[in-house]
């Protein structure tokens, strides 16, 4: 199958799954739609919610306008497309892990006097361990406070940062920023990384070695930060951490535990400017973590 052939069925794959349609290769009509837990009280919205209720076009492209998703227009223009938001649901949360073996992650044991500089020096100035070291410019390896409560993880680098080897730069990222300030805090005062420290070439989804071979030291870099909460910003990075193969939707909101720290799944910044309709869904979950936190959201 050509590369974008196989891009576009892993998104519309995804799409569906995260719609509960599938997966296809296994009977799921017993299971059902996690409860989405109520905001804690706050009427105060978001800086980066009100954005896009003024400006909804300015919302409309991302950062690297070179992926396509088939699921959405065809200007849409990054990785796989996440789901629009669940109706109010039912039934209680369940929570099904794909693989019954523990993750690469959870067998592994704590790097006793690991840090983050020697990570980096492990990951070294010119990793070539998969495809992805082709066609990258920099290796993004992570930024902020190393000693975060908060740890957000994306995906994989987009084009801006593989060109300033930071990441969420872009738009995706500037987004990212305003939700951080709506909380309370500052770009520098959380922990931002990727499931993947490369550039996937054409911004498609990172494949499944790519993660294997790049995941271990994002889960090293966590287990040195030792945040309070690890927020994942889409459906790679929750499935990476969650080591699942459902869709965010079936999980968005809740809280895991996850090494100590608590773990919770939301929709990626791109997928929300895209579909600003989202954002209050995110808002409900930064919510939550802001709550777990004890941080007061933003005066305006
Ligand atoms: N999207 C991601 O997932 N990560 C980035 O760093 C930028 C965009």
């Amino acid at each position: 199958m050509s590369s974008p052939t196989r891009s576009k069925s892993e998104a519309w794959l995804r799409y569906s799954d995260d719609l509960g349609l599938g997966p296809f290769y296994l009977d799921r009509a017993s299971q059902s739609t996690p409860e989405v837990a109520a905001p804690p009280d706050s009427t105060d919205a978001p800086s980066f919610a009100e954005r896009s209720e003024r400006a909804p076009e300015e919302s409309s492209r991302v950062s690297a306008p070179d992926h396509s998703s088939p699921a959405l227009s065809a200007a849409a223009p990054r990785r796989a497309p996440e789901p629009p938001p669940v109706n109010k649901p039912t039934a209680p949360p369940t929570f099904i892990p794909a693989a019954p073996a523990p993750s690469l992650f959870e067998s592994a044991d704590r790097i006793e006097g690991d840090t983050l500089d020697r990570i980096r020096v492990d990951i070294g100035p010119n990793c070539t361990r998969c495809e992805l070291h082709k066609a990258r410019t920099n290796i993004v390896f992570g930024v902020g406070n190393p000693k975060a409560q908060l740890v957000f993880v994306g995906e994989g680098p987009g084009r801006d940062e593989d060109e300033q080897g930071e990441p969420f730069v872009g738009r995706a990222g500037k987004l990212l920023t305003q939700m951080i300030e709506a909380m309370g805090l500052r770009r520098q005062d959380v922990y931002i990384c990727n499931v993947v420290k490369c550039r996937p070439p054409e911004n498609r989804l990172p494949e499944k070695d790519e993660i294997a071979t790049c995941s271990p030291y994002l889960f090293r870099q966590i287990d040195v930060i030792k945040p309070k909460v690890v927020c994942c910003l889409g459906t790679c990075a929750a499935q990476t951490l969650l080591n699942t193969n459902q869709g965010i939707s079936r999980y968005r909101g809740e809280f895991f535990d996850y090494r100590g720290a608590k773990l919770i799944a939301t929709y990626h910044p791109a997928y929300l400017l895209r579909n600003p309709n989202a954002k209050g869904d995110v808002w409900k979950d930064l919510q939550k973590v802001m709550t777990l936190l004890g941080l007061q959201p933003k005066r305006r």
